[in-house]
């Protein structure tokens, strides 16, 4: 890596956020002002379909510390996320909504953590009274659900607003799958972490791009990702329910030899075909969501398309000139 490289990289990812860049830049400015590391910061710009690329390009105008790369497309928050690490050069990169839900000024605090020793250092939210009541309770069966059936365990509150030192950033990039949940990849990769505690502020601007069933499809991309429980549990049913069947056999074997034919059980029989049935169609539909995301995974596409840089020719010259 060259000198010039900036000892932080704070990567934003950025979705029709047009009203919040003003606020964003504002506060941000000041804290990385009153900071002794240099910085970088790298928009991404994740096709906004408002005039966000064009603040974002009116900011870069103004600073050489900051750049974005404009996605081709929208392709979600987690891999705009991941397009920010792979063009991040920092020592540590910072990780941030642009909302203002993520206070900035917590940075100092952060990189107070890194130089500490710490690789992994979250924000950790105190409270979710900024989000709908029903987003808070599936949220927390959702956690509930992945520490005890999945491998990873994940602490309380840490979401994406983090610290993530150089070798834990490479460690995360290392890691191409599609259907990505970043919360899963930060856990999974370990390194030695802690949370800062901080209360998450409301959106400045703005709605929340995440309604429910974007937030199911996410839960549920999570949930696969890093267990392998609803796979496993059909055989266990089939076992159990093949066990109950035999049981139920003998009993009536038993009862006609005793006692001979009685009537005919229409009800019992049409209750448990549909019964059985619906057990297989949710077995296959548990087997076809799998296959889905090895599906994905298998066509090896790119993560994402970059269609458009901005201040990156000032890095590029700089390399050139010093070989
Ligand atoms: N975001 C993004 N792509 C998307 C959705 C969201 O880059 O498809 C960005 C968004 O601009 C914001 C961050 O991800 O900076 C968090 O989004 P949001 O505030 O909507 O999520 P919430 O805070 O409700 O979880
Ligand atoms: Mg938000």
């Amino acid at each position: 890596m060259s000198s010039d490289n900036p000892d932080i990289s704070v990567v934003i990812p950025v979705f029709n956020e047009a009203n919040n860049l003003a606020l964003l830049n504002a506060r941000l400015s000041a804290v990385m002002a009153g900071c002794e590391q240099s910085f970088e910061v790298i928009f991404v710009n994740d096709g906004s379909q408002d005039d966000t690329l064009e603040k974002i390009r009116s900011l870069c105008e103004q600073s050489t510390n900051f750049r974005a790369l404009s996605l081709s497309r929208n392709f979600g928050k987690e891999v705009a996320i991941t397009a920010g690490l792979d063009k991040a050069r920092g020592d540590a990169v910072i990780i941030m909504d642009a909302d203002l839900q993520h206070p900035p000024e917590l940075i100092s605090q952060f990189i107070e953590k890194w130089r500490q020793g710490f690789k992994n250092v979250y924000g950790q939210r105190l409270d979710r009274t900024t989000d709908p009541r029903l987003r808070t309770i599936f949220t927390k069966l959702f956690y509930r659900l992945v520490n005890k059936f999945g491998d990873i365990s994940l602490p309380s509150g840490a979401g994406d607003y983090r610290l993530l030192d150089r070798q834990a950033v490479d460690a995360l990039l290392s890691m191409r799958e599609r259907a990505r949940f970043n919360k899963g990849l930060y856990a999974w990769i370990g390194f030695r972490s802690i949370g800062v505690p901080y209360s998450v502020e409301s959106r400045a601007a703005g709605e929340s791009k995440f309604n429910f069933s974007r937030l199911m499809q996410f839960a549920l991309d999570g949930f696969m990702s890093f267990s392998s429980v609803p796979l496993k549990i059909w055989t266990y049913a089939g076992t159990l329910i093949s066990g109950f069947a035999l049981a139920m056999a003998s009993y009536y074997w038993i009862r006609t030899m005793l006692f001979g034919v009685d009537l005919p059980g229409f009800p019992s029989l049409i209750v448990s075909i549909t019964f059985f049935s619906g057990v297989q169609l949710i077995s296959l539909g548990v087997i076809g969501e799998y296959i889905a995301r090895i599906f994905n995974e298998v066509k090896g596409r790119p993560l994402y398309l970059i269609e458009e840089t901005i201040n990156y020719e000032l890095i590029n010259k700089k390399e050139k000139q010093t070989p």
